[in-house]
């Protein structure tokens, strides 16, 4: 019998795979968040892991590299679990080196075989080359963390959230006459508060919310803290153009997930290497700190949390909080139900509704109407139906949609926008709806 590992933060998913593995006579240990399994793996070097993608603190992909880097775990096999299953997500799985993919929910036989066939014959010692040094690059230490929440510290007597959206298109940038009101460059979205300036994404409209800041602090220096939700390209294509990062004396604070596959901070250098892009990384003489989330932030007054969403690869959505007021953030998201139809994908994507719970403000991604989306099933983006819904269970004042489809154009936007108004109507939902436009602005 075999001594197995299961790392997972929901406990019903924990306590099902704990009890088959128990019955079957295996030694089981549990954990609930990636960092706490890394290091029990280390300390009781089982036979088998079994973590689930979306773990609190470290994901999934970031407990298959540390136990790859730790050479007293060459023996150990990983099975990575998750209620997504894009291929995305199962061919990352292969790369950071786990065994095998193991889609949620599963039977108990299912379980049981994987177990079996990876303890039962003797496997070959997989050779996997990631350096231990590398999962500590543009990571915060803990205490550096605490120094910075504490160091910037401070009360903004009297001041209110802002919001105002730079970027409000999806995919791709989509400029032209047709896109003039709703606007066409990809996300973007900057929120304040008092001194505190947050930027969610960098698409293609940081590059003018950057000439803007420019104008606004002249020769002072900034400091401006980015959020990203995930690091497609539509999501951090502006960076390279952001102006204010290659002026010395600036500070820039990005944050976002360690990638499925290579740092955060690597995921940004790769897109301003030579055969991209004529300026590398390096040559932007502002600094730049690249932290990795490990858990909530605090700057200031302001906190912001994070959630995992449903889209390939690893994504999430943020909350802000201060002043008594919150924006919810969530872009890319296809709900899980859609793609995990039944009640296990109703009850992960009730944790985003909760998530979202009685915000102020909800700007949330919403690409297709119901036909399009028969044709756009599995590509990680919701409907307008998927916005609406969820916005009226979760309570929230504003509902704002964006990531906008680039085949959608302002008289189509209009339409999605009277439309959702109707059927909110009927509802009796007292909710606001409305779809983001390029340079509008929001306070709370
Ligand atoms: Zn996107
Ligand atoms: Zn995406």
């Amino acid at each position: 019998m075999s001594r197995i590992l299961i790392i997972d933060d929901d406990e019903a998913s924990r306590q099902f795979a704990e009890s088959c593995l128990r019955d079957a006579g295996h030694d089981v240990l549990l954990a609930t968040d990636g960092e706490a399994g890394i290091s029990m793996a280390a300390s009781t070097v089982p036979d088998v892991v079994i973590t689930e993608e979306l773990t609190p603190g470290i994901h999934g992909y970031g407990v298959v590299e540390a136990i790859r880097a730790n050479a007293s775990l060459s023996g150990t096999r990983v099975i990575v679990c998750s209620m997504k299953s894009y291929p995305t997500d199962v061919k990352q799985a292969e790369n950071a080196g786990a065994d095998r993919f193991l889609s949620k929910p599963y039977a108990p036989e299912t379980l049981l075989q994987l177990v079996a066939e990876l303890t039962g014959a003797a496997l070959p010692s997989v050779v996997v080359d990631v350096s231990p040094s590398s999962l500590k690059t543009g990571a915060f230490t803990r205490d550096q963390m605490l120094f910075n929440m504490t160091a910037t510290r401070s009360t903004a007597v009297g001041a209110r959230l802002r919001v105002k959206f730079w970027g409000t298109r999806g995919s791709i940038a989509t400029p032209g006459t047709g896109t003039v009101r709703y606007g066409g460059n990809t996300s973007c979205t900057e929120v304040r508060f008092g001194e505190h300036i947050l930027v969610l994404d960098a698409g293609t409209g940081l590059r003018e919310l950057g000439n803007a800041l420019l104008e606004e602090f002249g020769t002072r220096p900034m400091r401006v803290h980015i959020f990203v939700g995930h690091t497609h390209w539509d999501h951090i294509q502006g960076f390279p153009f952001f102006t204010p990062a290659y002026v010395k004396g600036n500070t820039f604070m990005i944050y976002s997930m360690r990638g499925a596959g290579k740092p955060l901070e690597r995921v940004f250098r790769g897109q301003m290497e030579a055969d991209y892009f004529p300026v590398v990384l390096t040559d932007m003489q502002a600094r730049l700190r690249f932290i990795e989330l490990r858990k909530p932030v605090q700057i200031g007054p302001v906190t912001i949390r994070y959630h995992y969403l449903n889209h390939p690869g690893i994504a999430v959505g943020f909350r802000i909080e201060a002043g008594g007021k919150s924006v919810i953030y969530t872009s890319d998201h296809e709900p899980f139900h859609r793609t995990k139809p039944g009640a296990a994908g109703e009850k992960e994507e009730h944790k985003v509704t909760e998530f979202a719970k009685g915000a102020d403000l909800w700007i949330r991604e919403a690409q297709y109407n119901e036909e399009e989306y028969k044709a756009k099933r599995g590509w990680g983006h919701s409907t307008f139906d998927d916005a609406l819904n969820s916005a009226a269970e979760a309570g929230v004042k504003q509902l704002s949609i964006f990531h906008h489809d680039p085949l959608h154009d302002d008289a189509f936007m209009d339409g999605v926008v009277a439309d959702l108004r109707a059927r909110a109507r009927e509802n009796r939902w007292t909710l606001e709806v409305d779809a983001a436009q390029e340079g509008q602005t929001i306070e709370l």
